[in-house]
């Protein structure tokens, strides 16, 4: 069966085209046509010659993700559902900021995680998504955008923070970056413009920092062990204090912070004393701060601080000269936002 192109690095397809008697340089010519040009299948890479196209075709195909339903919110962000080849589901939402967009991808089928406030958990998990996965979330976005007469490279901003936790789906990852921002002959991503969100595995988050230079987010979500081991379980492998000292040898650049994710959630974590302890247990790190009021999902029992509140935890941090900001959410009427990817719940 013909394997999809996207799934080979520009090193794999040239060791594959070495392996026919093909000059390898050809394969940095193919990557320009599939992630810079946006070809849609081989017979637009003209400058390749007939025959080496015919191979290509015979052995491969360049192909979208079947989009099963698209919809737009109020303040025009995006959301894709995508249904993949064994009929599963995932999700990817594109987000429009003042002069650029910013692509939320997923990196698995559900997950395992088990967050007790996130949706996509509900679901479990199904499995890790391919690096042609991965890529084509990103290749398809740009589809869409020339679509509609936008500039293509105007999507110049990806987080890993869709359905699935992408430290767990590491090598597929770690691939999919590649490709991601290979500025030569890739989709031409700025290392700072890509974002990694985890819930906390400690082990990958240095192998992260020692192989790319990615930013990292790590969702927190809670200041003591107890609060967080009962909303993420993942806490009870990696506690705080294991995944602190994770943050704080993540190797990165000397202006580079690390995100923290924290959810507000109603008389769960959002204390004043709350806000104190994360200022004292970021402090000794280059951290800066995502508020996330709790965005409301059918079928769970945690609320929203109201405003005053959120108000007044945010204030404690600014006090204290913690970078800190109240994350807008953008797509809840059309459950887009944080912690609301449910792609049908994946089947
Ligand atoms: N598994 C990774 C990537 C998913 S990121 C991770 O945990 O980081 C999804 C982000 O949305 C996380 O920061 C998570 O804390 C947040 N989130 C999940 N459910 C939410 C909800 N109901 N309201 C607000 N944010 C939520």
């Amino acid at each position: 069966m013909a394997e999809n192109i996207l799934d080979y690095t520009r090193d794999e397809l040239a060791q594959w085209l070495e392996n026919r008697g093909v000059r390898p340089f050809r394969a940095g010519q193919i990557f320009k046509w599939i992630y810079l040009r946006q070809a849609r299948d081989f017979d637009e890479m003209t400058d390749l010659g007939k025959e080496l196209r015919g191979t290509l075709k015979e052995n491969f195909v360049l192909s979208r993700l079947v989009l099963e339903e698209k919809q737009v919110s109020k303040d025009t962000t995006e959301k894709y559902l995508f249904r993949l080849e064994d009929g599963t589901h995932i999700e990817s939402v594109l987000i429009p900021e003042k002069d650029h967009f910013t692509l939320c991808v997923s990196s698995q089928v559900g997950c395992a995680m088990d967050c007790q406030f996130c949706l996509t958990a509900r679901g479990g998990f199904v499995r890790n998504l391919t690096v042609s996965e991965i890529i084509s979330q990103v290749r398809d976005a740009r589809f869409f955008l020339i679509e509609r007469g936008i500039e293509p490279l105007s999507l110049s901003n990806i987080v890993f923070m869709g359905m699935g936790e992408p430290l767990a789906n590491y090598e597929n990852l770690i691939r999919s970056l590649g490709i991601i921002t290979d500025t030569d002959f890739g989709m031409k991503f700025s290392p700072r413009r890509v974002t990694v969100s985890t819930s906390g595995l400690v082990p990958r988050i240095s192998d992260l920092g020692n192989q790319t230079d990615v930013n990292l987010a790590v969702s927190l979500n809670a200041v003591d062990d107890k609060t967080r081991t009962r909303l993420m379980p993942i806490n009870k492998k990696y506690p705080l204090k294991d995944l602190l000292r994770a943050c704080k040898d993540f190797k990165m650049k000397p202006r580079n912070k690390i995100t923290f994710e924290y959810i507000l959630i109603r008389g769960v974590n959002d204390s004043d004393k709350d806000a104190q302890t994360l200022v004292r247990l970021l402090s000794p790190l280059r951290a800066k701060v995502n508020l996330i009021p709790f965005n409301q999902h059918p079928g769970c029992d945690f609320k929203r601080p109201d405003k005053e509140r959120v108000s007044s935890f945010l204030q404690i941090l600014l006090d204290r000269d913690m970078t800190a900001i109240v994350r807008k959410s953008k797509g809840d009427d059309i459950l887009a936002a944080c912690g609301q990817l449910k792609a049908k719940m994946f089947g």
